[in-house]
């Protein structure tokens, strides 16, 4: 394997590097999907690697879903994916809470969508805010406080398209009126491709809001902080060095597997050109880069 820090390289061995890890760990959008709808060749990729006894992981940023509606998600989109091959920052903050041991009588302030309430609720985590806060506004009269719940000792913070200034004043509050409350973030993605053809101001708007107003820096659970792969790994038992990280983004996917020594591939089916991947200005390069997965299938009678 190249170094890191020397330029990319085109893959043009794809066996060699199949056959150098046990393990491929997959970022979702831009690798396996572009919103809803499939990449070519997943499948095909997908079924050449278990074949070959390889573990797969599917690894998103994107919190808006819990393992469970990502399971069906795959499904829909007809792969064979189970529950426990797959690791969506929302399930991330939760993990991370469950890591820490999070007190069954404190709760959480959710700034987010369901799938981080969905993953709270099965480790058995007090929550409140998510979506059902959406409609609410803040009319005081004068001289009344704005109040929040003093039992609230983590603020989780991820993609949330109902965000609102209730929701920013209460996660405000809880932060700055208790200094012992977390600031959890699932992830800082400037980018969001909810949808196939645009981009979307990401979960790293919302977040950064939340630190204008607190001040404070958030602890990031999901790509590139190394909480996901120490989880992945101490729950598989594999070694970073046996792994193949496969993303489409350099400052998340790329980084999170470069930080960590596992091998590197860019594929150039989502948010990353050649152009940027080779621009004077980008100091992130993988080991290699390739157009899509599908061309791993080179590789399928080797
Ligand atoms: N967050 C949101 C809300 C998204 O829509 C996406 C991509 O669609 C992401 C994050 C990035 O997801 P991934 O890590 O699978 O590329
Ligand atoms: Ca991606």
């Amino acid at each position: 394997r190249s170094e890191a820090t020397a330029s990319a390289s085109l893959l043009t061995n794809p066996a060699k590097l199949i056959d150098s890890v046990e393990t491929f760990l997959f970022d979702c959008d831009g690798v396996i999907w572009r919103g809803d709808v499939l990449i070519d060749g997943v499948p095909e990729t997908v079924e050449m690697l278990r074949s070959k006894g390889k573990r797969l992981i599917f690894v998103t940023n994107n919190s808006t879903k819990s393992r469970k509606q990502y399971g069906k998600k795959f499904e829909m989109l007809g792969l064979d994916v189970t529950e426990e091959e797959i690791f969506s920052s929302s399930f991330a903050a939760a993990a991370y809470l469950m890591s820490i041991n999070f007190p069954s009588h404190k709760k959480v302030y959710v700034v987010g969508e369901s799938g981080i309430q969905l993953e709270l609720k099965q480790a058995g985590i007090n929550y409140l805010g998510g979506p059902e806060d959406g409609d609410k506004r803040i009319d005081l009269s004068p001289g009344q406080l704005m109040q929040h719940d003093p039992d609230v000792a983590a603020v989780v913070v991820g993609f949330d398209r109902y965000i609102n200034y209730y929701k920013l004043q209460y996660a405000t509050l809880c932060i700055r009126e208790n200094p012992g409350c977390m600031f959890i973030a699932t992830n800082c993605d400037s980018v969001a491709h909810f949808t196939e053809c645009q981009e979307w101001a990401g979960g790293g708007c919302m977040v950064g809001a939340i630190k204008g107003s607190t001040q404070r820096e958030p602890l990031v659970v999901g790509k590139p902080s190394t909480f996901m792969m120490d989880h992945v790994t101490s729950k598989f038992n594999i070694k970073t060095s046996q792994i193949c990280m496969v993303g489409d983004r350099l400052d998340t996917d790329i980084l999170f597997g470069q930080n960590e020594g596992c091998a590197t591939l860019l594929v150039l089916s989502g948010v990353t050109t050649l152009e940027t991947l080779q621009s004077a200005d980008n100091k992130i390069q993988p080991h290699y880069y390739t157009p899509t997965i599908s061309e791993l299938l080179a590789a399928k009678d080797l």
